[in-house]
């Protein structure tokens, strides 16, 4: 995965809703888990300083009744019963001199604490206190008790079993994390796609509209209220300018179409005055300079007429088996000699038959438009080439120039009634020919699609269903 795409994915609402959940929910179960550990932590320290206590009670009642003498006999048998390794019984004098101990090998490097001596000595109750057993990876537990001779006993016992115990709870711990945090990353992953679900209808039919098809509608399933109220608005918001491109697209219509008797007339009484040849020289211009306007706008105000009814299906397009080598070969026969004065070359790369179901006029315009532009608007010297490709999905007739291009800005506006790229101006043109063109492919249930870069040269494809 690219870098980009990563920090992409980063921005998303999903991936910020999954993290922070499971980011709280990772934090939450640790924070379980911390808590469960201290609380055991606890009780198995209480319950091995509940057993010294007793040790100690036990040890200082076998002294009171044998005597401090008897302490080898019966701690060694004591300590060895025990394990050597485990515990430890050692008899001290009020100053901390050792007066008599069990088998201290294991236990080499414990210490006698001066102070919890003192303090025992002077008649305070047992004291319990934790040291570390030098020379081994586990502490001890010490327990300093008065006997009542004045002597003091300390027993020390291993917390290894503790610590083991514990452990086995930590290697426990871990692997329950990492299902937890996976868990928690999958869930969370699948209730924010979830609940994100609609939002990216939405924008999926907000990118449909934007390339042109403004019947779509995002469906409206069971989600979440807010969802729903969103995806109802932007319904809401579509109808209305549906409604009222509809309207504003009926009134350009009916204006065109209430030109055209006017226009026609004015036509007609400029070719009379024309052919009765009665009038002086600039009158006679006059009158073929509005014959030839008047054309011109009869002709744009037809085309936008003919455009509006193919878009609205009025106009019903009779469809027959069209031979588009044919087609495309007769169309650059009609634009050699424009080419050929201009040093253009065409090139027409086809299989050697290549038919499609369609209205044989029809693709006709929409042949010679693109063709025209091409070579419209490719310097001298330039190149066309027209490709006829029978694809796997559909049938596509690619113009491919050398010519002036179109700039970034220009490019998806091209196909609108009346757009002209600045640039092109000084060319003849009404802006309707790509817009005509693209109609004729929708209504054929096809699309033309256009590439292009300012200087370079564009491309426009024709797609055409099988
Ligand atoms: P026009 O009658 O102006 O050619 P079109 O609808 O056919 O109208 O094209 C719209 C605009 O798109 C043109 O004015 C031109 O600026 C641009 N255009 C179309 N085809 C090409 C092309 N092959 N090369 C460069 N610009 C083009």
């Amino acid at each position: 995965m690219s870098l980009r795409k990563a920090l992409e994915i980063r921005r998303t609402l999903v991936f910020r809703l999954t993290f922070w959940y499971a980011f709280v929910f990772i934090v939450s179960s640790l924070a379980a888990f911390a808590v469960f550990y201290i609380v055991i932590a606890n009780v198995v320290r209480e319950r091995t300083d509940q057993e010294m206590l007793r040790e100690l009670s036990e040890t200082v009642s076998i002294l009171k009744s044998k005597g401090d003498d008897s302490f080898r006999t019966e701690m060694d048998f004591e300590a060895e019963s025990e394990g050597v390794g485990n515990i430890f019984f050692r008899l001290l004098d009020p100053a901390g001199g050792e007066v008599a101990a069990t088998d201290m090998t294991a236990w080499k490097g414990v210490g006698v604490d001066s102070d919890v001596l003192a303090r025992v000595a002077a008649g305070g109750g047992p004291v319990l206190k934790t040291v570390a057993v030098p020379g081994k990876p586990y502490e001890a537990r010490i327990i300093y008790g008065r006997l009542e001779s004045g002597r003091i006993i300390e027993i020390g016992c291993s917390l290894e079993h503790d610590a083991d115990f514990l452990g086995a709870i930590q290697d426990m711990v871990m692997p329950g994390i990492l299902v937890v945090v996976a868990l928690s990353t999958l869930t969370g992953w699948f209730m924010a796609a979830r609940a994100l679900a609609g939002i990216k209808d939405v924008t999926r039919t907000a990118v449909d509209i934007s390339e042109g098809s403004l019947e779509k509608r995002v469906k409206v399933q069971a989600r979440g209220e807010e969802v729903k109220q969103l995806v109802d608005a932007f319904n809401r918001m579509l109808d209305r300018i549906h409604e009222l491109m509809k309207g504003l697209r009926e009134v350009t219509d009916d204006i065109a179409h209430d030109l055209r008797t006017p226009i026609t007339r004015i036509r007609g009484l400029a070719e009379a005055e024309l052919n009765a040849g009665k009038s002086g020289e600039e009158s006679n211009k006059l009158a073929a300079d509005t014959v030839e306007e008047c054309d011109n706008l009869l002709q744009m105000i037809n085309t936008m007429l003919e455009i509006s009814e193919i878009e609205a299906g009025i106009r019903v397009l009779s469809k027959t088996d069209v031979d588009l080598v044919q087609l495309v070969g007769e169309a650059f026969e009609l634009f050699r000699p424009i080419a050929d004065e201009r040093e253009i070359r065409l090139v027409f790369h086809a299989p050697d038959h290549l038919s499609v179901r369609g209205n044989m006029h029809s693709l006709q315009r929409i042949v010679v438009n693109l063709l025209e532009n091409a070579v419209k608007y490719t310097p001298e010297g330039g190149c066309v080439t027209v490709f006829l490709r029978d694809d796997e999905d559909a049938v596509r007739i690619i113009f491919r120039d050398t010519g002036a291009g179109i700039s970034e800005e220009d490019l998806p506006l091209v196909f609108n009634r009346l757009y002209r790229c600045d640039s092109s101006r000084s060319q003849p043109g009404f802006g309707l020919g790509l817009c005509l063109a693209s109609a004729v492919a929708c209504a054929h249930g096809g699309h033309i699609a256009a590439e292009s870069k300012l200087g370079e040269g564009s491309t426009f494809t024709v797609t055409l269903p099988r």
